[in-house]
């Protein structure tokens, strides 16, 4: 199996499938809008998309491996009570249909700093409570949890709330190196964030206000050859959680934050560049240069990603025509090497996808088309009558 990295096209929102070169698969959020769900309607059937590309087990379950929720935002988690199976594995119903998580990736700092800020949705809250439900499991049984039942934590939580399962927690800076328990070293992924609650209750306010987000480095194996692609991905998180990983991680270890691919955060927002509103200051906003910097740690040929609606300097941030140009400057200037998920759809009506093979990082070209469509025909009639039934 090819390992890529395929970004569905959601609007201002995120959803990323990524599949390793053994066949496991990860998602990083999602954002599935009821128009989207709606056979009569335009948008793109990114539900039926995705299940073209996953497999079922022997018990005839439809699953992913692991679903990384970076932030529980509706547009990087909405749709989630639709189309995925939430409980207990066993009580999985055929007529249903829905994907089974093996293992749920998530970070109850996250959660507690956006819900510091506003009021969670039902799919984010619906997210919370299975999260639990698999911590308290694991307590109860360790690692004897079975797929379905499984869940990484992504940061430690404050007060040493997750000190008695540190088995199943990644603490920031540290690297996740299994999926659903599977240490196959089809990828590490260094976790930068979120950063650890400190006493500081100042700092605290200020991370929660920045769009707290899970932020990992990938690094992937195509081919069987090790790191052929390393991937950026950060969610929403804004200019001082960027600026911070800088003074953390520049100089000796900026090769950590180096990437070939990166999702320009938050769907490509000023405000993950500069702490000057754009339309207060215009083109005098400035670039804060320490977020800039942890966002360029370009290998050759890197490519930036924003997963968004198309980008037009007449519409509200994100997402924001400046940014794009800062970050072409990023890539080289080479405004090939920016690509806007939303304008790939139109332009060829499929998910922007990048195969990882030995030779490294291709973006799939256009003859794979006619595949995809064929599949998002089966996919379509799949949930359609899920719909019916
Ligand atoms: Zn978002």
């Amino acid at each position: 199996m090819t390992a890529s990295i395929t970004f569905f096209p959601v609007d201002n929102g995120d959803m990323t499938l990524l599949t390793f070169d053994n066949d496991q698969t990860l998602l990083i959020d999602m954002h599935v809008r009821k128009a989207a769900d709606n056979a009569d309607d335009d948008t793109p059937d990114v539900m039926a998309d995705l299940r073209s590309r996953l497999k079922r087990d022997a018990k005839g379950r439809m699953f992913v491996d692991g679903f990384l929720l970076s932030h529980p935002d509706k547009d990087h988690i909405g749709g989630l009570e639709t189309h995925f199976h939430l409980g207990p594995p066993d009580e999985w119903k055929k007529d249903d249909d829905k994907i089974l998580i093996r293992e749920m990736w998530s970070s109850p700092v996250v959660f507690r700093r956006a819900s510091k800020t506003h009021t969670l949705c039902d799919d984010a809250k619906a997210w919370a409570k299975e999260a639990r439900r698999r911590v308290a499991l694991y307590r109860e049984k360790g690692t004897a949890t079975i797929e379905g039942d499984r869940i990484q934590i992504m940061g430690e939580d404050e007060d040493g709330k997750t000190d008695d399962i540190l088995a199943i927690v990644v603490k920031a800076d540290e690297l996740v190196t299994k999926l659903n328990r599977v240490a196959a070293d089809t990828f590490e992924a260094g976790l930068f964030a979120p950063l650890p609650q400190g006493d500081d209750e100042e700092l605290d306010e200020l991370l929660a206000k920045n769009r707290s987000s899970v932020i990992l480095r990938f690094s992937i194996r195509g081919g069987g050859i090790p790191d052929k692609c390393r991937f950026l991905t950060g969610g929403d998180a804004e200019v001082a959680i960027w600026e911070r990983l800088w003074n953390k991680h520049g100089g000796d270890r900026a090769d950590w934050l180096s990437y070939d691919i990166l999702q320009a955060p938050h769907h490509c927002s000023w405000h993950s560049l500069s702490y000057d509103s754009y339309s207060d200051c215009g083109e005098d906003a400035e670039v804060c240069e320490g977020a800039r910097s942890a966002l360029a740690q370009i290998r050759k040929g890197a490519i930036i990603v924003a997963s968004s609606k198309t980008i037009d300097p007449e519409d509200a941030d994100p997402p924001s025509d400046r940014a794009k140009r800062e970050y072409i400057s990023i890539v080289d200037d080479a405004a090939d090497r920016f690509l806007c998920v939303a304008d790939v759809w139109n332009d060829e009506q499929r998910a922007l996808q990048y195969d990882i093979t030995s030779s490294g990082v291709t973006k799939t070209v256009k003859t794979a088309a006619k595949a995809a469509v064929a599949a998002l025909g089966i996919g379509a009639t799949a949930s359609q009558a899920r719909a019916h039934g």
